[in-house]
């Protein structure tokens, strides 16, 4: 029996090195529905490609376009965020969660309350809603798999049934394009520049969370919820050849690490055969011809947002959320040109300074907590802004 799938976010970096699993291996899957934000040419090819049941446009003025480029086919067609949270609950038995940011909150919740095994790729709705996911994928029986090539890796290396025996869990980070650089020549880097990920190629908003290392602070946060480890016992270490993805440690001293070639189809094809193992074709790790591994302490004054993140996580309730939101705002500003590359910490701290809500108790809550953050990110973004 084949497995049936979805990709929510099927045109981006993510969506791209799954669909290039799926696709090789037809006879193990069956694509069910395929979302993106506006990209209709590319969406309306990858369900031509699959023979995807369904294609969801989130913009829907862009519906009609793509009414028009699958015309003559199986593929039913739909528009709108309501649109994409019912593509997230078509019944997959595996759905990747790979849409940037919160707007996949919702897209996540619907998939993980059908059960199934549901893929977290998109990891800022786990930090400003971790737990109520969590709790949602329980009451359901779904499986959460990590594809983040961290949690990842830990995922691989944890023993979840003595999870007392971890001493602590260890996060590699690249470092992002200015690992080097001086605090000075950051405060005029460029959008081009921070989005030249020396390692990885990925999307642009996670590519500037690698060069602010904001990255590793949600991540920080997100093996908080994901593994049953107390949070000050998760650290992070600089690994410029991110060849070690991640590595736990146990009370008696052995430290489990995995490796491979930086390429997310390894985590991905991990998740899509678990707990079986399936064919990538990732370049195979070649350790004589990187001839060393390099490891450092990430810089706190370079990279404020490690320390910001630390905060969220260590005081909890609607924190991470708090920190998510004002960073999407900040990132998308840089992004446009309206702000300065260190800007984006300084606007994630006074956020994070002016709104402090209670806890969230439902999405509900964590959908107005993120709202309203995002107003007063807006707010103190026009001190930055010249
Ligand atoms: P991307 O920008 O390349 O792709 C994002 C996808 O989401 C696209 O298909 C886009 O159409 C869709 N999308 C964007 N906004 C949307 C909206 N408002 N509503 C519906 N769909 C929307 O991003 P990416 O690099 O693939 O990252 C996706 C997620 O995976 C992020 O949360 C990122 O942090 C995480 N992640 C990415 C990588 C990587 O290597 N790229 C690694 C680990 C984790
Ligand atoms: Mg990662």
């Amino acid at each position: 029996m084949k497995r049936t799938v979805s990709i929510l976010g099927a045109t981006g970096s993510v969506g791209t090195s799954t669909l290039d699993l799926v696709e090789r291996a037809p006879d193990r899957f069956e694509m069910l529905a395929v979302t993106a934000r506006s990209d209709v040419r590319k969406l309306a090819d990858i369900a031509r490609r699959t023979g995807a049941k369904l294609a969801v446009v989130a913009d829907e003025s862009r519906l009609p376009e793509l009414r028009d480029a699958l015309s003559g086919t199986e593929t039913r067609v739909a528009g709108g965020e309501r649109a994409v949270i019912e593509a997230a609950a078509t019944g997959a038995d595996w759905t990747m969660a790979a849409i940037v940011g919160c707007a996949g909150l919702e897209p996540v919740l619907a998939a993980v309350e059908q059960g199934g095994t549901v893929v977290l790729a998109n990891k800022e709705p786990l930090v400003s809603a971790g737990e109520l996911i969590l709790a949602a994928a329980a009451r359901a029986g779904a499986t959460i798999l990590p594809a983040d090539s961290e949690h990842n890796a830990i995922f691989q290396c944890f023993d979840f049934a003595r999870p007392e025996r971890v001493r602590r869990i260890i996060l590699t980070a690249s470092g992002g394009p200015f690992r080097d650089w001086s605090r000075a020549d950051m405060a005029s880097a460029t959008v081009e520049q921070a989005v030249a990920h020396p390692v990885w190629s990925m999307g642009a908003k996670i590519s500037v969370d690698s060069a602010t290392l904001m990255n590793k602070g949600l991540e920080l946060i997100e093996a908080a919820r994901l593994f049953p480890v107390a949070h000050d016992r998760i650290e992070i270490i600089l690994h410029r050849q991110s060849v070690i993805h991640s590595l736990v440690e146990y009370v008696d001293g052995s430290v489990l690490a995995q490796l491979g070639s930086p390429d997310m189809r390894t985590p991905i094809a991990h998740t899509l055969a678990w707990p079986d193992r399936m064919e990538a074709p990732v370049t195979p790790l070649d350790l004589a011809a990187i001839g060393r591994l390099d490891f450092t302490a990430p810089d706190p004054e370079r990279f404020p947002a490690l320390r910001l993140a630390r905060e969220a996580v260590n005081t909890g309730g609607a924190r991470p959320a708090v920190l998510n939101a004002a960073n999407e705002v900040a990132v998308g500003a840089f992004l446009d040109r309206r702000i300065a590359f260190l800007d984006i910490a300084a606007i994630v701290e006074k956020t994070m300074e002016r709104y402090d809500p209670a806890a969230p108790g439902a999405i509900d809550d964590v959908i107005a907590i993120d709202r309203e953050a995002r107003h007063k990110a807006a707010e103190a973004m026009k001190v930055f802004v010249d």
